[in-house]
């Protein structure tokens, strides 16, 4: 939708409360004697976020598995969820639910969370509604990154843009298999809760594209994010094609779905992190820098020139305010 931060801040954020962290983290926070509790809440609609003839059992993966992120990504171990469906009919007979119920399995076996409660309801549209919640006693929020601190990344990015390619009809899926799997089921960071919040200064999962939630998270720690172009991972069977054509660095940027946690940390504790998760790949892609300037956000090519400036070549030609960079100079520079 577009505009809906700005929607957020004007009708809703005066609503809330405390526990709410002002409407711009993916948890809210309730703090509680003994250990408190991150509370994500999403909304999946048929034809926006998922192909509706796309298999149940997927349907019900990328459901859970995109809520399951934000609790991660906020410190917290999986616990329970709450699922609301509103049915089509298509949608209600047995082979199709105990195909959706298998997948939510699979992901509870995955993660550890369990279902506590929903709601059902027929409609028009298949339309999945998950709360999720997970227990930390220390949350980390987008707002805590430093200057001196490194940003870095779980996992690969890149794959889920391009299965919505082959999905549409954009490409064709040979050597894309993967990437099309990972459109319904991404590779969430399962147990980096743990060094995550014990070590983070920052984090958010990447939901919306790199680039806009590096945005995000420099906004909200008022500090400027330094990324190294040559430095990001991308998924194994995208990475030729984004060497042969700039413009699919730019949709691999900027196409969401990754699920991965993008986060600070003080530099000296990276090895400790990897060393607390040896089951998946941290990689440093850059660093935070001092706040002042128009840009937050700047990706550098190996010469150190800012890739989101007008002018640069990377993305030449290609509609920048996609990007929310369109204002973009080089104040660091
Ligand atoms: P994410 O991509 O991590 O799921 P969103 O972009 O959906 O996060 O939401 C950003 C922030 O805005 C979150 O803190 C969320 O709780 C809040 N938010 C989104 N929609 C609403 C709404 N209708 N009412 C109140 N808060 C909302
Ligand atoms: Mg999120």
């Amino acid at each position: 939708m577009s505009g809906e931060f700005g929607l957020i801040n004007r009708f809703f954020k005066p609503l809330s409360g405390p526990e709410g962290v002002g409407l711009v983290d993916d948890c809210a926070y309730l703090p509680a004697p003994g250990g408190g509790l991150v509370v994500s809440t999403d909304m999946l609609v048929a034809g926006r976020h998922f192909n509706g003839n796309a298999r149940p059992d997927l349907i019900a993966q990328k459901a859970l598995l995109s809520n399951i992120s934000d609790v991660i990504s906020s410190g917290g171990a999986p616990h329970v969820y709450w699922l609301s469906l509103a049915l089509p009919e298509a949608c209600q007979s047995s082979a199709w639910l105990s195909s959706f119920a298998e997948g939510l399995a699979e992901v509870q076996h995955l993660s550890g969370i369990r279902l506590a409660g929903g709601d059902t309801t027929s409609a028009e549209h298949l339309a999945i509604g998950i709360t999720a919640l997970g227990k930390t006693d220390r949350p980390v929020s987008r707002r805590g990154a430093n200057p001196g601190d490194v940003l870095a990344l779980t996992g690969t990015i890149g794959g889920p843009a391009f299965g919505l390619d082959v999905e549409q009809g954009r490409r064709p899926e040979t050597g894309l298999e993967k990437a099309c799997i990972s459109l319904y089921q991404p590779e969430v960071p399962i147990g980096f809760h743990l060094p995550l919040a014990r070590f983070a200064t920052a984090a958010l999962d990447v939901s919306d594209g790199l680039l806009g939630d590096a945005q995000h998270l420099a906004r909200a720690s008022c500090v400027g994010l330094d990324i190294d172009a040559s430095a990001i991972p991308f998924s194994s069977e995208i990475q030729p094609l984004i060497e042969a054509d700039p413009s699919s660095l730019f949709q691999a940027l900027t196409g969401g779905d990754d699920y991965q946690v993008l986060f600070t940390c003080k530099p000296g504790t990276v090895k400790i992190i990897r060393e607390a998760w040896p089951q998946g790949r941290v990689t440093v892609i850059g660093s935070v820098v001092g706040g002042e300037g128009a840009a937050p956000v700047r990706l550098l090519d190996q010469g150190g020139e800012n890739m989101l400036a007008p002018g640069h070549p990377a993305f030449d030609g290609i509609d920048r305010t996609q990007l929310g960079f369109s204002h973009v100079t080089n104040p660091r520079k």
